[in-house]
């Protein structure tokens, strides 16, 4: 077909492409100077699913704010992990451990080893291989969530994004398939997969893999991210700064949404589940961190 030839680097579960760009240029990006201030954080630990009042303002910036408590009780999802034990299961009252299709060796748990927010955060412990997969999956909120869905969480894993492909969030799109929408790397960046037709943004040429940034070792990093339905759009902050490659606005820009459009012109995600954990297509182990996990109508932030 004549679509794929403009394609410079398909997304793929092989290994090691070889990209040769260095990526990772941008690493550092936001300017929030270490995961803001965790202190207290107490507001957190309130009671999730109650009222879909979508208030909470849609507050910019991001960056430092340094704010130790940031209430986000009154939104759809609101979780700190807080109320939960080490060692088990988060809350089975939001949370689902699950490993669709197939189960291997990859485990999630609730952690006191590391943490963004208070003590606890939730350990996925991911291996390589599609079926050691393991992932903690969410549905209620999106019942209260219309056409546009917020999503934010502090994220860390314990090396850099590898070459080979990799998801650590995904969502049930009932849209597409239903496939899951993915966020995840590959060429040792932040990459957005779609399950369906593999198709990646950016795309995965050297001027696209430069629009995008690279998660580091050790370092907890706020991911935010806007799924538009209506609109078939996306945006993504991290550490409150838009990733200029991570960005799907109906208008097919070379290098970063081209692929993705000219593949599916009428793509208009329905997402009716989050997902988050390690799907490692390449081989690639990691131990990943998740806190403070949230779903909402408007802009979340990174407090
Ligand atoms: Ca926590």
């Amino acid at each position: 077909m004549l679509l794929v030839l403009s394609i410079p680097v398909v997304a793929c579960d092989e290994g090691a492409s070889g990209t040769g760009a260095g990526g990772g240029g941008q690493a550092g990006s936001g300017g929030q100077g270490g995961s803001g201030g965790q202190g207290g954080a107490g507001g957190m630990s309130a009671s999730s699913s109650s009222s879909a009042s979508g208030g909470s303002g849609g507050t910019g910036g991001a960056g430092g704010a340094g704010g130790a408590s940031f209430d986000c009780s009154n939104l759809p999802l609101c979780d700190d992990f807080e109320a939960a034990t080490a060692g088990e299961a988060p809350d089975p009252t939001r949370w689902a451990v699950v490993m669709p299709n197939c189960t291997g060796t990859g485990t999630a748990a609730v952690d006191a080893t590391q943490a963004h927010s208070g003590k606890n955060s939730v350990l996925v412990t991911g291996k390589g291989g599609y079926c050691n997969h393991v992932f903690i999956a969410h549905t209620a909120a999106f019942a209260e969530l219309g056409d546009v869905v917020y999503g934010r969480f502090y994220l860390r894993m314990s090396a850099a994004q590898g070459d080979g492909h990799t998801t650590f969030m995904a969502m049930r799109d009932e849209n597409d398939g239903p496939k899951d929408l993915r966020m995840g790397g590959q060429s040792k960046i932040l990459m957005w997969n779609r399950e369906s037709d593999d198709a990646t943004l950016p795309s995965l040429s050297p001027t696209g893999i430069g629009m995008s940034v690279a998660l580091t070792a050790d370092q907890w990093r706020c991911i935010e991210f806007q799924v538009d339905g209506a609109a078939g759009a996306i945006r993504t902050w991290v550490d409150g700064a838009e990733v200029p490659g991570l960005v799907i606005d109906g208008t097919p820009t070379p290098d970063v949404d081209q692929q993705w459009l000219t593949q599916k012109p009428n793509w208009k995600p329905k997402v009716t589940d989050l997902k988050l954990g390690w799907e490692s297509y390449a081989g690639q182990d990691m131990n990943l961190w998740f806190d403070d996990v949230a779903l909402a109508t408007t802009r979340i932030g990174c407090q």
